[in-house]
């Protein structure tokens, strides 16, 4: 009789295979998938553990769930910061040792670093040049300077919902960019900016208590990350040189995944991220073996 088809056997499995426990991980959406995966590969000894992600819907079902395991939690959830570190809206949270937020908006405002940015032209392109990133971090601090009036506005919104209009999108994910932007440009119109706050009569609204609050912070790491979608991929895509093939959005994001873990070393605020995902996961298995 062999080892497997003995019930002593099937008893000991866990002992010899650590991936019959797997540890899960709750996160905001299917996107958030492949990026969480790539991290935990490139950067996080998971000692054998097998690791599954489990898309939900958003960061309100994730603290949901948080709030009813209470004490059981038997997963970790990573959840995007948003205007957390702004406004502390999910400060409370903080103390759970299984919960990991993002210091910046979302994961795209990590995936659309502008190292990693860079990295993905240079590949695209086939060249050593060094000149893409420079040439990525003017381009992101023009988004963020054009974007800037929404973003206080879209914050403010987040902390005193009740004097904006009733579902007004500011900078949300179900809005676009596109709609600012003139056709083929990536950065968009301040014209057209201007127009909305007017015709939305969001104008009348202060926001000098919000722009306090930013006042030292990089704003590119507060933008919603799916509303400057499009904005960073036309902008990739006209840095990429005649003759090569315009990449799609699945394409490009395949890249960035893969060059985004290697930011943490560039970016401190990626990398402790990181490590508070490692002390999770690191509890996780301590959990597991006791
Ligand atoms: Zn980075």
């Amino acid at each position: 009789m062999t080892l497997e088809h003995s019930p002593e056997g099937l008893n000991c499995v866990p002992l010899f295979d650590k991936s019959a426990n797997t540890i899960s991980i709750e996160v905001e959406g299917e996107e958030d998938i492949p990026f969480w995966d790539a991290v935990i590969s490139t950067c996080i000894n998971t000692n054998g553990y097998s690791i599954n992600c489990i898309p939900q819907k958003g960061c309100k079902e994730i603290i949901k769930h948080l709030i009813e395991n209470g004490d059981s939690q038997d997963f970790i959830a990573i959840i995007d910061s948003e205007y957390d570190e702004i406004i502390h809206d999910k400060e409370l949270y903080k103390q759970n040792p299984f919960a990991v937020f993002t210091i910046r908006h979302s994961i795209e405002n990590y995936l659309f670093c502008y190292n990693s940015l860079a990295a993905t032209i240079k590949k695209i392109n086939r060249t050593s040049e060094n000149k893409y990133r420079q040439l990525c971090l003017d381009f992101q601090k023009e988004l963020s300077e054009r974007l800037k009036k929404l973003l206080y506005y879209d914050c403010k919104k987040e902390d005193k919902p009740e004097i904006f209009p009733d579902g007004l999108s500011i900078l949300g994910s179900n809005s676009n960019i596109a709609k600012f932007t003139t056709k083929n440009n990536y950065l968009p119109d301040t014209d057209k900016i201007d127009n909305f706050i007017e015709n939305n009569h969001i104008n009348i609204i202060n926001t000098d208590d919000i722009e306090n609050l930013f006042n030292d912070k990089n704003l590119f790491y507060f933008l919603n990350g799916h509303f400057i979608t499009y904005s960073i991929f036309t902008f990739i895509n006209t840095q990429i040189k005649k003759g090569k093939m315009k990449l799609g959005k699945d394409s490009l994001y395949m890249l960035l995944y893969e060059y985004c873990p290697n930011c943490r070393n560039k970016c401190s605020d990626f990398s402790s991220v990181i490590n508070r995902l490692e002390t999770a996961v690191n509890g996780m298995i301590k959990k597991f073996e006791t």
